[in-house]
């Protein structure tokens, strides 16, 4: 028997809606893939990341964790970052963070939760990083909220101190780097206004290519 009948079921009545629509829907999509964002964003069941921005299959390359995070020392963002924006040659990354985040409100607690506590880390970081501003506030729910915001900005800036994004920008390919915030009460999204496009816009500690410099690595002996 079947397991998981009705989601089986489900995939037949997509493909039938979709070759209804249009008769060479999969044999486009079997033959390349063209996206023009790749999207970071949060595992929560609740945040599609397609849906939320109306784009379709082929449209949005996508990498999804607990809580949004990119850190620098993992591999699978690493990797998806390179092949978006070296293969792919995606123009936008976006960071989206989501308000009601469950890995971000984990972090501002006390709590044992097993190996997630070791990725949450990295949010815990941001916490202690802005811990004025954020113990300042004294709703908890305000708090909560402002956490995922820095979280965000906090990833946006994490991507652009990156070898592979800093080396698009020195081969002056166009690359942005966003951070967003979805809010899943009203469907919303809020763009944080903290966009980054260039080398110039990265604090100098982190800059790793120099102005007029080859982005090609050099034989050391
Ligand atoms: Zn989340």
């Amino acid at each position: 028997m079947q397991k998981l009948k009705i989601l089986f079921q489900n995939n037949r009545d997509w493909v039938q809606s979709k070759i209804s629509k249009d008769a060479t829907y999969f044999s486009r999509m079997a033959e390349a893939q063209a996206p023009n964002y790749l999207w970071i964003g949060c595992s929560d069941s609740r945040v599609p990341a397609n849906e939320i921005v109306g784009l379709e299959a082929g449209e949005l390359f996508v990498h999804r964790n607990v809580a949004n995070v990119f850190p620098n020392t993992d591999f699978n963002c690493l990797s998806v970052l390179e092949y978006a924006v070296d293969l792919l040659k995606i123009q936008h990354v976006i960071v989206c963070g989501h308000y009601g985040c469950g890995g971000v409100k984990a972090a501002m607690e006390s709590h044992q939760l097993g190996l997630v506590d070791n990725w949450l880390r990295n949010i815990r970081d941001v916490y202690a990083r802005f811990k004025d501003e954020l113990d300042n506030i004294p709703d908890q729910n305000d708090r909560f909220n402002r956490l995922v915001e820095l979280n965000v900005m906090q990833q946006v800036l994490n991507v652009c101190h990156t070898s592979i994004v800093q080396g698009a920008w020195m081969r002056n390919q166009l690359l942005w780097v966003h951070g967003w915030v979805y809010d899943l009460a009203n469907g919303t999204l809020k763009d944080l206004n903290c966009c980054i496009s260039s080398i110039d816009q990265v604090e100098g500690i982190y800059r790793i290519y120099v102005a007029g410099q080859s982005p090609t690595h050099t034989q050391t002996t």
